[in-house]
């Protein structure tokens, strides 16, 4: 086989659940955040592994992920969606029960035009300048909100995973002033914010990222763990070059490994020349260019030749890979790859 091995661990993403629902307390409700395939790790396995631990209220970015939602989930968990309610969308949210979060005076018209009656939530802009209405269309908006009983308002932080940031406590007060006297549920936690403290849990949290082992949740279980088949190995003599470019030149004899995995596998192509890739415990290092296909690894320091090596793995998180890359570990997981044999452990309890 010559694809890689993506490692989906469900008892670990129901853990990470778990833990989060601990955090955020015992009056307050934990949702779920599994927009973008559930952060690229099928949401089909993800939503029915964290519907079966108990949670009940999922959030997607957008009614189109709705569909799958509902064959995994079956009809009664409540889907949120952040995007609201698109031109187009009525009939999808109609059909698929969703519960959309209006983030404009033109979406909350089309809502109540549409679909009057049906279930509909409001995203407040307390500062972050991205979704939802402003403190004057609120002001102006929200007796006719109030007139209809929406499901929940909520708000989403800017800086959450900057616990100093002083912009976190600024947006809390504005949500909390824009909110005053309505006795609708109220979230402004997401994976960072549940960490930020009790004060801003409200009625509900909805994290996401802490659920597939990203930061800034750190003592989150890893989800996903990726192991890369060797498909060649050579022995490159010093003033050798390897790869596109020939980026990197041995300087000493040097036993190189090609490994199937590339950046239309979601390696993200600045991890060229810096990577390490794992044999058990020990670091191999990538050198030269990342390509579509292929990555080359250092492995004179070897005693044998190992049938895979390791990119995500015990001594390596999504997080840990963001870094060398310069990006995040929300990148890395909804870059993750089609082509990967996926395989799914766990989530049965
Ligand atoms: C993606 C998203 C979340 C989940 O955030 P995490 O940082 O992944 O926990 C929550 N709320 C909104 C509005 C989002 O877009």
């Amino acid at each position: 086989m010559g694809t890689g091995h993506l490692q989906i661990d469900l008892d670990a993403l129901v853990a990470n659940w778990k833990a989060l629902d601990a955090a955020s307390g015992a009056q307050v409700e934990t949702a779920a955040t599994v927009k973008a395939d559930g952060y690229g790790l099928g949401v089909g396995k993800v939503a029915r592994a964290l519907s079966r631990a108990g949670v009940n209220r999922f959030f997607i970015a957008v009614a189109e992920e709705g569909a799958a939602m509902r064959e995994a989930l079956g009809p009664s968990p409540e889907i949120f969606v952040y995007s609201g309610h698109m031109p187009g969308d009525s009939d999808m949210i109609g059909d698929l029960h969703l519960t959309p979060m209006l983030n404009s005076i033109e979406q909350l018209t089309r809502h109540f035009e549409a679909l009057p009656g049906h279930p509909f939530g409001v995203q407040l802009d307390s500062g972050m300048n991205r979704l939802g209405l402003e403190p004057a269309e609120w002001a102006a908006a929200r007796p006719i909100v109030e007139a209809q009983g929406p499901a929940l308002l909520q708000s989403h932080l800017a800086c959450a995973d900057e616990p100093d940031s002083e912009m976190n406590r600024a947006q809390l007060q504005q949500f909390i002033e824009m909110t005053e006297g309505m006795n609708t549920p109220r979230s402004i936690a997401a994976t960072g914010g549940i960490l930020l403290g009790p004060d801003y849990h409200l009625e509900m949290t909805r994290p996401g990222i802490g659920l597939y082992g990203g930061a800034p949740f750190d003592d989150a279980h890893p989800v996903a763990h990726l192991s890369l088949p060797v498909i060649q190995t050579r022995d490159v003599e010093p003033g050798e070059p390897v790869g596109y470019g020939c980026t990197w030149t041995a300087e000493e004899p040097t036993r190189v490994a090609t490994v199937s995995g590339g950046y239309a596998d979601g390696i993200i192509r600045a991890m060229g020349n810096k990577a390490v890739l794992f044999d058990g415990d020990v670091p191999c290092p990538l050198v030269g260019r990342v390509s579509m296909d292929l990555l080359t690894i250092d492995i004179t320091h070897l005693d044998h030749v190992p049938s895979h090596l390791d990119l995500l793995c015990e001594h390596q998180t999504v997080d840990d890979i963001a870094d060398v890359a310069g990006t995040i570990g929300y990148e890395i997981l909804t870059s993750l790859g089609a082509r990967y044999a996926r395989r799914y452990s766990g989530g049965q309890g």
